[in-house]
């Protein structure tokens, strides 16, 4: 009898086509977030199957991966002989205190020579007679037995935690994340790899206006969200002449407005040099001038490629319950000074337009500034190594 983590994949499982691409990929990320320690997995297109020595530390490390529906502890036989399943079973429940239960079973061999009904019934006899209390309750018990026969083992489990679901970081593509240091983009960025999206992330930094500490928040928070991924690519762009430009040439109402714009097309770029098919921002309908509709419409208007914003319709609490989640949130709400925060204008306009924005732009030589903002760029690769992740190693 050997002891096993067994993972479900859920969602996975309707993606037929695209199946075998799917587990991989999970595999993959599996592989990764266990490196370092003594594991083996077996694997079909229904289940995948962890033996380790401490399946505890495999456990903490699997709730930080998308695409798991379940994560069950139980326990493999090399035998589908019914009279040991019972013998097992048996051994299992003698000393755990079980009250109102069921069993469940599955039989993924069909040539077994007795139905599920039969099964179960037979193990739920084994289960009344070893544990004095014990009551059959199939519509609301306290404990499920589960019982699984493949065509040469069986397996055994009691209870299932649920795992972060979604889909595998990687199997949609890559989207370009801009990170700010605050408790919204980070949530951005969590939400899209939960739909299976591999992040870079982009930082505008404008020094001396901008703090070095700023400038580790936004690092401390890409760790964190790598924690879901492996790793991420952190693009830090060097935003202050952008920034100085805005603010000599552009009325202050519209500074945010134009300051926005060029953060779009230099994250364009930036996306599509590294082949990133959309970007993500945490932008919240509303929630400030620079995220109404009509700024939204002014500011998307200067890029082609797709912007998705996973938070665009969600509460601030709800989406601070999601960075507490995340363990993010102490880290976000630290008072370093990002870029935004510096230019904020008294009056900043809610339904600029576009007009006046193209007006403003052609006013100044922007574009030399900006490819060299492109040019310039800083690359860290960030991993979940060296975090607080790495107490789990
Ligand atoms: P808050 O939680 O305070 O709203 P925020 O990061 O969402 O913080 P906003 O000014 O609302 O700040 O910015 C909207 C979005 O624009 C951010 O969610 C982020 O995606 C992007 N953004 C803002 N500032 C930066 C920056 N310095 N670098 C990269 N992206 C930024
Ligand atoms: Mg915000």
């Amino acid at each position: 009898m050997n002891k096993l983590i067994i993972i479900k994949y859920g969602e996975l499982t309707t993606k037929k086509g695209n199946i075998k691409f799917f587990i991989k990929t999970l595999k993959k990320n599996i592989d990764n977030a266990l490196e370092s320690l003594n594991y083996r997995i077996e694997y079909d297109n229904g289940r995948m199957y962890i033996f380790a020595p401490d399946l505890e530390l495999v456990e903490k490390r699997l709730n930080y991966i998308f695409g798991i529906h379940e994560i069950i502890t139980g326990y493999e036989f090399g035998t589908i002989e019914f009279d040991t399943i019972k013998e097992n079973l048996k051994s299992l429940v003698l000393d755990s205190k079980i009250e109102s239960f069921k069993v469940v079973t599955k039989r993924s061999y069909k040539n077994y020579p007795f139905t599920s009904m039969e099964i179960s019934s037979a193990l739920g006899g084994v289960v009344l007679k070893n544990c004095p209390g014990s009551t059959v309750d199939v519509h609301n018990p306290k404990t499920t037995i589960n019982i699984e026969i493949r065509s040469n083992k069986s397996y055994i489990y009691f209870e299932s935690k649920k795992g972060l679901h979604g889909y595998p970081v990687g199997v949609a593509g890559k989207g370009l994340l801009m990170l700010s240091g605050g408790i919204d983009s980070p949530v951005a960025g969590y939400l899209s790899m939960k739909r299976g999206i591999r992040l870079e992330a982009v930082y505008f930094e404008s020094p001396p206006h901008t703090s070095d500490q700023a400038k580790k928040k936004v690092e401390s928070l890409a760790r964190i969200l790598s924690n879901y991924s492996g790793y991420i690519k952190l693009h830090i762009v060097h935003f202050t002449d952008i920034q100085e430009g805005i603010l000599k040439n552009v009325p202050h109402e519209y500074l945010i407005t134009i300051m926005r714009r060029m953060m779009y097309r230099i994250s364009e770029r930036i996306a599509l040099k590294n082949n990133c098919k959309i970007l993500i921002n945490g932008e919240s309908i509303g929630q400030v001038a620079s995220q109404t509709l009509d700024s939204m419409n002014v500011i998307n208007s200067v890029v082609n490629i797709p912007v998705i914003r996973p938070v665009a319709c969600f509460d601030k609490l709800e989406i601070i319950d999601i960075s507490k989640k995340i363990e993010a949130y102490e880290t976000s709400i630290l008072p370093y000074e990002d870029c935004c925060t510096i230019f904020v204008p008294d009056h900043p306009v809610i339904n600029p337009k576009k007009d006046l924005c193209d007006e403003y732009e052609n006013s100044w030589d922007w574009k030399t500034l900006v490819d060299n903002a492109v040019k310039t760029e800083q690359v860290i690769k960030i991993t979940s190594k060296d975090n607080k992740f790495s107490s789990l190693l």
